[in-house]
């Protein structure tokens, strides 16, 4: 391969790998993931605050179940301790059953509401459950996504510094390090070839003077407008 043909391919290789290293830095794919695994932090408090609010619930429940208990307990009492032979006594009775039958109506009450609550927030908490569940599994997925494409690019990159490696094992120090300059000076974009008479990348025509003189020297030179590096002779056949 000669010289040019050398420099003109370590070019190409650079910006593939500026490409691919900007590509592997700036993937959307994880972006989405981080505003994904931010959602999902949010879904995961929301579920502990429902389970909290089902807890109160299932407590309130409880005891108003005591509540129940204790006053059916109450009506037991009253009922065993009543003189029936006493106006008094039973008057006393009649007046603590119906203080304690409106306890327990309002007992009742409280219990039907909180076991509707109880009921839709159950169900709430089934459906997030259910939703976390399916994130998770998108948050998964796309991880794996992210990753394996991560790999393909980085697999790339390491295939081309390889090559890069070799290709720059042929040139000759002082035109590696002139390469080197001129590529950080000009973006990566340091060689140009000859086409015709127009330089491939600054294309400011040569004239016919610096073309004879060029004709003559055959391989790298300067070029006369940009200073890049120009690569004369070489038809533009790569292998
Ligand atoms: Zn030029």
């Amino acid at each position: 391969m000669s010289t040019g043909s050398i420099l003109l391919q370590l070019q190409d290789i650079d910006l593939g790998l500026e490409r691919d290293r900007s590509a592997l830095n700036s993937m959307p794919e994880l972006a989405d993931l981080a505003k994904k695994r931010r959602a999902y932090q949010k879904l995961k408090a929301d579920a502990t605050k429902i389970y909290a609010q089902r807890k109160d619930i299932e407590t309130y429940l409880k005891d108003l179940e005591g509540q129940e208990m204790d006053a059916n307990d109450d009506i037991r009492i009253a009922q065993g301790n009543v003189d029936s032979s006493d106006y008094r006594s039973v008057q006393q009775l009649e007046q603590k059953l119906s203080d304690l039958a409106k306890l327990l109506d309002k007992i009742a009450y409280a219990r039907t509401d909180y076991e509707k609550q109880l009921k839709d927030i159950s169900a709430k908490e089934e459906y997030l459950a259910g939703y976390i569940k399916k994130f998770e599994a998108s948050v998964i997925a796309d991880t794996k996504a992210a990753r394996e494409k991560a790999a393909g690019i980085t697999e790339g990159i390491e295939r081309a510094e390889r090559k890069r490696a070799h290709l720059l094992d042929q040139l000759p120090q002082d035109l590696r390090e002139r390469y080197e300059k001129a590529s950080k000076q000009f973006k990566g974009l340091a060689v140009e070839r000859l086409e015709g008479n127009v330089p491939s990348i600054c294309r400011m025509a040569l004239q016919s003077s610096s073309m004879a003189e060029l004709e003559r020297v055959e391989g790298i030179v300067e070029c006369p407008y940009c200073h890049r590096i120009l690569v004369v002779g070489e038809d533009g056949e790569e292998s």
